[in-house]
């Protein structure tokens, strides 16, 4: 299937590993130019030589930490009047409840509730103008389901998600759609220190530890950056325009809801 995004523009942040670069790796095999974004440049340079190289698209990098002012700043200068926006940063660390103070909150809400929207209201007026535009936020299947020790997390995408709800519908009549992805447990190198974790404070191997969690998941797997990052395109593409404001779960069946 074509989806006619071919020579779009996209920003995509926190992409130089996991589901971010699985959504640019997608984007670009469409034929979309990259703005790709995150705080170590190592990684982000050898990320953006190997998509020029498979895919023949422009990339520029930005090595910034997209959660500060001055970071989200230099990423826009260089975005410019992208097409795409794909948000996406780090998740918060888990805890107790009685673990976090005000400042806790205010760390949460700036990475995961507060980057994602300066963001978003930063690039929106362009493509309303300009009558064209997709957003996709990666957000976590703890919106659905909340995951205890996740209290951070659950309470800055679950304000994400109220967020999007509403704008989504203020901006599609513009031509302007908003989607979250929800990723359940997928590989990457944060699932990897997961299960090192476990595996440390059990005594068990690694392997063992990955293979206990793969059995709670109906697919018996962990999902793949490939996989996400085709989803995120097709989201991105000019055919889902009818799709507003919703809220993508992708786990393999490990929440067990029909909606
Ligand atoms: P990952 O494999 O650890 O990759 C994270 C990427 O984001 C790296 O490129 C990292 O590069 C960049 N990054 C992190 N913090 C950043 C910041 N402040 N500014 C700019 N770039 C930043 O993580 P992932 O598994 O892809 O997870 C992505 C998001 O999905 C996270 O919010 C995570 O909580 C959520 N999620 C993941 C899973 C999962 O199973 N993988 C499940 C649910 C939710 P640098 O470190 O060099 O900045």
């Amino acid at each position: 299937m074509d989806l006619g995004i071919k020579e779009r523009t996209a920003l995509v942040c926190a992409s130089s590993k996991g589901l971010g670069r699985g959504c640019a790796e997608a984007l670009a095999a469409e034929g979309v130019d990259l703005v790709l974004n995150a705080r170590g440049s190592e990684a982000l340079e050898a990320t953006a030589a190997s998509i020029r190289d498979a895919y023949g698209v422009a990339v520029t990098t930005v090595a910034a930490d997209i959660t500060s002012e001055a970071g989200q700043a230099a990423v826009l200068a260089a975005a410019g009047d992208v097409d795409i926006l794909v948000t996406n940063a780090g998740g918060p660390p888990p805890g107790m409840w009685t673990d976090w103070d005000r400042d806790d909150f205010i760390a949460a809400f700036d990475a995961n509730l507060l980057t994602p929207i300066a963001l978003i209201k930063a690039l929106l007026p362009g493509m309303m103008e300009r009558g064209w535009g997709r957003v996709v936020n990666i957000t976590s299947q703890s919106v659905k389901s909340p995951i205890p020790q996740l209290g951070l997390s659950n309470s800055a995408r679950a304000g994400l998600t109220g967020y999007v709800a509403g704008t989504s519908r203020q901006v599609a009549p513009y031509g302007v759609i908003i989607n979250n992805m929800l990723p359940g447990i997928h590989a990457t190198d944060r699932a990897n220190s997961l299960d090192q974790g476990v595996a440390e404070s059990t005594g068990i191997d690694v392997d063992q530890a990955r293979e206990n969690r793969q059995q709670t998941i109906p697919a018996r797997r962990y999902g793949t950056a490939e996989e996400f990052g085709a989803t995120c395109a097709f989201l991105c593409s000019q055919h889902a325009g009818f799709i507003v404001g919703q809220n993508i779960l992708l786990d393999g069946g490990a929440v067990n809801a029909t909606l």
